[in-house]
C-alpha cells in the first residue's frame, strides 16, 4: 500500500512574516490527516523558519532544487548536504522551470538526483511533456526520456527511495489540469516503465500528479490507481486549499 504524498512547492513567493503564517496556518490545520504525508518547499531561505516551525509536527520540509555539485567555487548554489543540516527530507528534482528557465537537461537531473540520494534526500523526480510535445503524441516519449536517464545513470533500485511527480508543462500554474483519465495514463507508463525493470519497485512508487491541482479537482484526480498524492504550486500557498487536498489524498 502506498502511502499518498502531498508536497507543496512555493516558488519564489512568501516574505518571512508570509511564511510564518502559511506555516501555522498548515499545522494548525492538518489534524485529521493521518493517511497520508505532507511537506513544503519553501525558498531556500525560509528553510529554517519550516524546521523552526514543523520540527515537532508530521510535516516534513525539503528544497525546491539543489546544486549538482557538492562544495567549492560555485557562487550561489546550495549542497545537498546543506539542505540535510536544516534536516530537509525531500528536494525537488528536474522541475519544470528548472528544465525550461535554467536549462537543466536530463543528465544534469539525473547527476542532481544522485548527489541528493548520496546525502540522504528523497528526490521528488519531476516529468512531464509540453503542450506541443502532447499535440504531437510523443509524451511517453518525453517522458519516458526524463525517467530513463535517471534510470540509466543510477539504476532502477535508486527508485526505490524516490518519488517521482508527473507534471504535464502545460497544466502547471495555467489552470488547465489535466483530466483524471490523461493523468492516469501517463502515471500508469510510469508505473509500466519501471515495472519492465522491477516489479516491486514498481508497486511501492509514489508517482505525484502536479499541475493546476486544487481542492475542486484533488479527490477526482487522487481516486485514479496510479496516482499517489499531488505535487501542488499555487493553491500550496493558501493553507485552506493546501488542507483541503491534504485532506483529499488522505
Ligand atoms: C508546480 O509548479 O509544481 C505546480 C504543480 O504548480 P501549479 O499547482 O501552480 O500548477
Amino acid at each position: 500500500m502506498r502511502r499518498p504524498l502531498v508536497a507543496g512547492n512555493w516558488k519564489l513567493n512568501g516574505s518571512l512574516a508570509s511564511v510564518k503564517e502559511l506555516l501555522t496556518g498548515i499545522k494548525a490545520g492538518l489534524g485529521e490527516v493521518a493517511n497520508a504525508e505532507v511537506a513544503v518547499c519553501p525558498p531556500y531561505i525560509y528553510i529554517p523558519e519550516a524546521q523552526a516551525q514543523l520540527s515537532d509536527s508530521s510535516i516534513a520540509w525539503g528544497g525546491q532544487t539543489l546544486s549538482a555539485e557538492t562544495a567549492g567555487a560555485f557562487t550561489g548554489e546550495v549542497a545537498a548536504s546543506m539542505l540535510r543540516d536544516f534536516d530537509c527530507k525531500y528536494v525537488l528534482v528536474g522541475h519544470s522551470e528548472r528544465r525550461t528557465l535554467y536549462g537543466e537537461d536530463n543528465t544534469l537531473v539525473a547527476k542532481k538526483f544522485a548527489v541528493a540520494r548520496e546525502a540522504g534526500l528523497i528526490p521528488i523526480l519531476c516529468v512531464g511533456e509540453t503542450l506541443e510535445e502532447r499535440q504531437q503524441g510523443i509524451t511517453e516519449e518525453v517522458v519516458g526520456g526524463q525517467l530513463g536517464a535517471v534510470i540509466d545513470r543510477e539504476g532502477v533500485a535508486a527508485l526505490a527511495d524516490a518519488v517521482v511527480a508527473y507534471e504535464p508543462v502545460w497544466a502547471i500554474g495555467t489552470g488547465m489540469t489535466a483530466s483524471p483519465e490523461q493523468a492516469q495514463a501517463v502515471h500508469a507508463f510510469i508505473r509500466a516503465q519501471v515495472a519492465q525493470r522491477d516489479a516491486a519497485i514498481a508497486d511501492g512508487l509514489r508517482i505525484l500528479y502536479g499541475g493546476s491541482m486544487k481542492p475542486g479537482n484533488a479527490v477526482e484526480l487522487m481516486a485514479q490507481n496510479d496516482i499517489d498524492g499531488g505535487l501542488i504550486g499555487g493553491a500550496a500557498l493558501k493553507a485552506d486549499d493546501f488542507l483541503s487536498i491534504c485532506k483529499a489524498a488522505n
